[in-house]
């Protein structure tokens, strides 16, 4: 691998040291002539030191901490804008290399940090009820970018903790940036990078089945589906990808990817926003109870949130509770989502979105 090769996947006029797993790293410091095993105290300075220069650190040598300063940068990304929530809730907007914009929310419980992070800018599936639908397709976030995130989100995180969570539940689809992902969760749960474990990083999808089997197979990470439907009717138009993956297709996606051996244990998370007169009824909530229990799942029911422009309204309160009844009744594991940060624009996307000097790029 030369340095040409991490900028393939960010078009930036300088590739970044976080784009590069340890064994990237490795092999571009092999053909410098250099010892691979050098990646090994470079992670350990840049990810558990939070060095931004290489110089000095303990038994590298200076021609090669020279040269990697010289081809990677080392930058962090530039932070536009916080905004903190009463409860607690931080939201973080970060302006990248070409100027568009991206959110980080850290979300405090307890000791427990969890970080929600994007994964493109904008998104091309278009779902009906998402405000990020609406910036248009965007483009797929680097690895660097998404490492970022993580990096700044834990810098910047607004009190202390012990424990990291990282859920991919920010602007995009993390399954249609898949080799940026499966790079990015190398770094994530490697013991010389950021070590965090696989249990504790939950992948968010719309429903790419291929992806699904493909992320199960590289990593025992956690699943959520965006499921918001119980029939392909509904689904269809709320969410277009199921014209490509239909419910049926997902669920039988789900049963194999709960066969792989780092899977046995593992509930998938089932997501489903409650839209007034469109899911909500009490047939919805039967046949959810009947999808859900035809794998190992639990439930989050997510109000729907109502934001500028939407074509939807949140569900009646009177409809909530008998919805979740019929789940509980038939066993099924069911939570109702706390809204956490609803006085910082909360719903994803809405950020960048309003930011006076918001800009998108197409791919
Ligand atoms: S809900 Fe997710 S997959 Fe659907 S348009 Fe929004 S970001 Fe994309």
């Amino acid at each position: 691998m030369n340095a040409s090769s991490p900028q393939a996947s960010r078009p930036t006029p300088q590739p970044h040291l976080f784009d590069l797993t340890r064994d990237e790293l490795a092999s571009w410091i092999e053909e410098q002539g250099e010892k691979p095993s050098h990646a090994d105290r470079i992670f350990r300075a840049i990810y558990k030191h939070n060095r931004t220069t290489l110089m000095g650190v303990q038994n590298l040598p200076d021609r090669l901490a020279q040269k990697l300063e010289e081809t990677f940068s080392l930058s962090p990304l530039e932070t536009e804008r916080v905004l903190d929530s009463s409860d607690g809730t931080r939201k973080i907007l970060f302006r990248l290399y070409d100027g568009a914009r991206v959110e980080t929310v850290c979300i405090p419980s307890g000791k427990r940090m969890t970080l929600c992070i994007s994964s493109q800018v904008g998104c091309a599936l278009g779902c009906r009820f998402c405000y990020t639908a609406s910036m248009g397709p965007g483009r797929n976030l680097a690895v660097s970018e998404y490492i970022s995130q993580v990096v700044e989100g834990l810098r910047q995180a607004p009190c202390e903790y012990s424990v990291v969570n990282i859920v991919f539940m920010g602007m995009g689809e993390p399954l249609v940036n898949f080799k940026n992902l499966l790079s990015t969760l190398s770094i994530l749960t490697d013991h010389f990078g950021l070590q965090l474990g696989a249990r504790r990083i939950t992948v968010s999808t719309a429903g790419l089945s291929p992806q699904i089997l493909g992320l199960g197979e590289a990593f025992p990470v956690r699943l959520a589906l965006s499921l918001h439907a119980t029939t392909d009717e509904v689904r269809d138009d709320l969410m277009p990808i199921n014209q490509r993956y239909n419910i049926a297709n997902l669920f039988e996606t789900l049963q194999q990817l709960q066969e792989l051996p780092g899977q046995r244990d593992v509930a998938v998370l089932l997501e489903y926003t409650l839209i007034r007169d469109v899911n909500d009824s009490l047939e919805d909530a039967h046949r959810l109870a009947e999808l859900a229990q035809s794998i190992r799942s639990k439930v989050n029911l997510i109000p729907y949130n109502e934001h500028p422009g939407a074509p939807y309204r949140s569900p009646d309160d009177e409809v909530l509770w008998p919805f979740m009844q019929i789940l509980q009744q038939a066993g099924v594991r069911v939570t109702k989502r706390i809204t956490r940060g609803d006085d910082i624009l909360a719903a994803c996307g809405q950020l960048a979105i309003s930011s006076p000097r918001s800009t998108t790029t197409a791919p």
